[in-house]
């Protein structure tokens, strides 16, 4: 039984879904971020297991061969994916689960299970987006035009996700993006399966 939501946060890269999941957690609890798999090179500062689980393309090959993902997609010439073991030890404990992952990955996760709810990051401009990846200073120039330019097509999926938040304001996409989590956890039927014990007490 699956307790837990699976939650889907998109974004072009640099729109600043990572900050502003970063910014949630520290205050919204019972949520994990699924830890994916990829073969970009690692960046300044990441760390292995925490941030990806760095991997060479023959060992992801084998594990796309092994049937270990849940979804996987090529971005910027780099696989990505999601392993299963990352999402449903999780949910099954009634913790909230996010994937980080592109548009291509969300179609697959999508048809597997129709529940997820969706969320697409835009940034304000693509003018802007671009100063948000210089200003981060983890990417190079060459990195960087190729991802300006995957986000003029990245940003022409938003109508595929359940919500949308415009990253212009960061608390105010900040103040969005926490409403979108908190809010599930109120319905009746969810908080039966969470609260048993201290509904009976209540009502006995
Ligand atoms: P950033 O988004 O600029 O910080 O760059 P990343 O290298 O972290 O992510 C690059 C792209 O890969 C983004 O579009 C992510 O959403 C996507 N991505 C990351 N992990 C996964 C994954 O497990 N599966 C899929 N399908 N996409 C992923
Ligand atoms: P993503 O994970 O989508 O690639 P990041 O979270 O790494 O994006 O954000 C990209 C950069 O933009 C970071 O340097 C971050 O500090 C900055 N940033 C994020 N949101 C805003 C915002 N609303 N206004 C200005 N800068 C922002
Ligand atoms: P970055 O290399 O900047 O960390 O990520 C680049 C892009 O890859 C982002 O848009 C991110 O959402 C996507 N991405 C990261 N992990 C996954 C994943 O597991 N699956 C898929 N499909 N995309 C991912």
């Amino acid at each position: 039984m699956t307790l837990g939501t699976l939650y889907i946060v998109s974004a072009p890269s640099g729109a600043g879904k990572t900050s502003l999941i970063t910014a949630m957690l520290e205050t919204v609890k019972g949520i994990k971020v699924s830890v994916s798999h990829t073969t970009r090179p690692m960046r300044e500062g990441e760390v292995d297991g925490q941030h990806y689980h760095f991997v060479d393309k023959e060992a992801f090959e084998k594990d796309i061969e092994k049937s270990l993902f849940l979804e996987h997609a090529d971005v910027f010439g780099n696989y990505y994916g999601t392993s299963h073991t990352a999402v449903n030890d999780q949910l099954s404990q009634g913790i909230d689960v996010i994937l980080e992952i592109d548009w291509q990955g969300a179609q697959q996760i999508r048809q597997l299970a129709p529940n997820t709810r969706s969320i697409f990051v835009l940034p304000p401009s693509i003018s802007e987006l671009e100063n948000r990846l210089t200003k981060r200073n983890q990417d190079a120039a060459d990195v960087i035009a190729k991802r300006v330019a995957q986000a003029k097509e990245d940003v022409t999926h938003y109508n595929e996700y359940d919500h949308v938040i415009i990253n212009k304001d960061f608390d105010t996409a900040l103040t969005e993006l926490k409403s979108i989590f908190i809010s599930p956890r109120t319905q009746r039927e969810k908080l039966e399966k969470r609260e048993p014990d201290m509904l009976k007490q209540l009502m006995s």
